[in-house]
């Protein structure tokens, strides 16, 4: 492997360092001008519609795709053209990884490693973090679409690079399958690597990412941590209140309350004076079987996303017209 000059390898120096980056498809901005600085050690997630441009971000990041405009430093380093000094540090999956299909499990893992001059060791372990122990002698042309998901995943990290790069790793697996995956990139993140990964799953983001950015049609609007970006949105709670306690009208008359609907057996209150509305039902007939929802960062999403997409002033007009 080769060894980072120390000029460009001061810890004070990014893991990523994206700077104005645009790519244009045909007349289509992918990726419109985006900056953005990942800190070593960061856990970092990309989220936003499809088509948005997270993909095409990512592989301008590693390398794999060449910015129009702008520029990318990979621990101070341009990944582009083929950086060979940085592939050992970094950590590849794509949304359309390739495989040795006709290898055994094992076997196309112990070739990528060879590519990285990892220790066969490393293979074994590899496959047992990501829960292909059992899978290790199975062809990889007949391993099922989450088995290949993981393979992927353990071919970003068999070589123990410094920086782990993801795209929706969890879109093939099931619930617990996207749980164990969790905990093999917390405990990445524990040994001090830096992940940067795409998902479409918030409570995933919310769960597991120091900060998030958010892409709207090739644009960042937002890049925060999860809590503050709920608490700086100020999303609603809602209060779940059983029906009958007190009507309609009442409720909408609650010092606190935004919004009201019926909705599953209960009267939904919406407010962002949680204590106040709680008080004030309570006054009227007690808290019993009344429910709190905490704002999450999927209601930050879905209200960002709304707000900047290019559709939003399109389906807005449309509503007018219909109510016309
Ligand atoms: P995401 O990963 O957020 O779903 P992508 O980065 O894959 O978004 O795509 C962003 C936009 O760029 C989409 O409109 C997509 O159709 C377009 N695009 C991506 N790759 C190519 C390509 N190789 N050629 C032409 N258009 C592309
Ligand atoms: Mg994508």
């Amino acid at each position: 492997m080769t060894s980072p000059s120390p000029s460009t390898d001061a810890v004070a120096v990014p893991a990523v360092a994206v700077d104005a980056v645009t790519k244009t498809y045909g007349d289509r901005k992918a990726v419109d001008g985006v900056s953005l600085t990942i800190r070593r050690g960061e856990f970092f997630g990309l989220l936003g519609p499809n088509g948005a441009g997270k993909s095409t971000l990512v592989e301008i990041m590693e390398g794999l795709r060449k910015a129009e405009s702008g520029s990318v430093a990979v621990f101070g380093e341009s990944p582009w053209p083929r950086n060979t000094a940085l592939l050992p540090r970094m950590g590849v999956q794509t949304q359309s990884s390739a495989f040795f299909v006709r290898q055994t499990v094992h076997e196309h893992l112990r070739t990528v490693a060879a590519l990285f001059g990892a220790p066969s060791k490393a293979v074994d372990e590899t496959l047992e973090a990501v829960g292909l122990g059992q899978m290790r002698d199975i062809r990889v042309d007949n391993l099922s679409g989450g088995q290949r998901q993981r393979l992927a995943i353990a071919s970003a990290l068999v070589h123990g690079p410094e920086l782990i790069f993801l795209d929706e790793p969890t879109a093939a697996l099931d619930p617990e399958g996207r749980r164990d995956l969790w905990e093999v990139l917390r405990d990445l993140k524990a040994e001090g690597r830096t992940i940067v990964y795409t998902t479409h799953h918030l409570d995933e983001a919310e769960a597991l990412c120091d900060r998030v950015g958010i892409l709207v049609a090739g644009r960042l609007v937002v890049t925060d941590e999860p809590q503050h970006l709920i608490n700086t949105f100020g999303a609603s709670s809602r209060l779940l209140v059983p029906l009958g306690r007190i009507d309609e009208d009442q409720a909408r008359e609650l010092p606190g309350v935004d919004g009201v609907m019926v909705q599953g057996g209960h009267l939904v209150l919406e407010t962002r004076a949680t204590g106040q509305v709680l008080s004030a039902l309570d006054a009227r007939g007690g808290l019993d079987g009344v429910q709190t929802r905490t704002p999450s960062l999927e209601d930050v999403y879905l209200e960002l996303t709304a707000r900047q997409s290019p559709l939003a002033s399109q389906h807005a007009s449309n509503n007018q017209e219909q109510q016309a």
